[in-house]
């Protein structure tokens, strides 16, 4: 049976939420597949791109027979709800040809993560907000660092002493941040 249509609920399901995004990519020109999501990024409706940061590039988890990585953070006021964003970036991932294969942390052309959803902690079955591993990766944090100096994470934990914490295992900027259209 259909909700009577006084329940019915526009796309915009909170009030605007500044959320942080982890990019990633390791196949098919990853420089170029980064910059591209920016752009992808920029349309989303309900959405406004704030900044990314520079270009990383870094060494992959787990798997090391395949490609370096590709990291930015992405820096988003949004409308939509965390569970909303999350369907349209893995809607730009498959996109960009992104194919779900079972090896956990293999080779893959875009990869975007929720990393912070205003200071909202979420856990449900699909998502696990702050991200479950952001306190432990460099290219989540120097990235960050680069866009929210004096970030504080929803537990209180400082983005400095992350950082204080975690070695750059050989991170390195690749390009500066790509050109936001506004
Ligand atoms: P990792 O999560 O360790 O970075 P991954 O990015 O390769 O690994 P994916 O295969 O891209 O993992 O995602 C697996 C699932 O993680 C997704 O289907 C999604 O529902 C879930 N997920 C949970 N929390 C988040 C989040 N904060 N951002 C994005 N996806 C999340
Ligand atoms: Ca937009
Ligand atoms: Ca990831
Ligand atoms: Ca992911």
């Amino acid at each position: 049976m259909q909700p009577p249509s006084s329940t019915k609920r526009s796309a915009a399901a909170t009030l605007p939420t500044l959320c942080y995004l982890g990019l990633g990519a390791n196949l098919h020109q990853p420089l170029q597949q980064l910059q591209q999501a920016v752009v992808a990024l920029a349309a989303l409706e309900h959405c406004q791109l704030q900044s990314v940061s520079s270009l990383y590039g870094s060494k992959p988890m787990g798997p090391q027979d395949q490609p370096d990585y590709v990291n930015a953070v992405a820096a988003l006021v949004t409308t939509l709800s965390a569970e909303q964003l999350l369907t349209q970036l893995q809607k730009i991932e498959l996109e960009q040809g992104r194919q779900r294969k079972d090896e956990r942390w293999g080779p893959r052309t875009l990869d975007l993560d929720i990393l912070l959803f205003g200071n909202q902690s979420i856990d449900s079955e699909r998502l696990t907000v702050p991200h479950y591993g952001m306190k432990v990766r460099e290219f989540v944090l120097y990235p960050l660092a680069e866009l929210a100096p004096e970030l504080h994470l929803p537990d209180g934990t400082r983005l400095s002493q992350l950082l204080a914490e975690v070695a750059l295992n050989g991170l390195v900027v690749l390009a500066p941040p790509p050109a936001l259209d506004r």
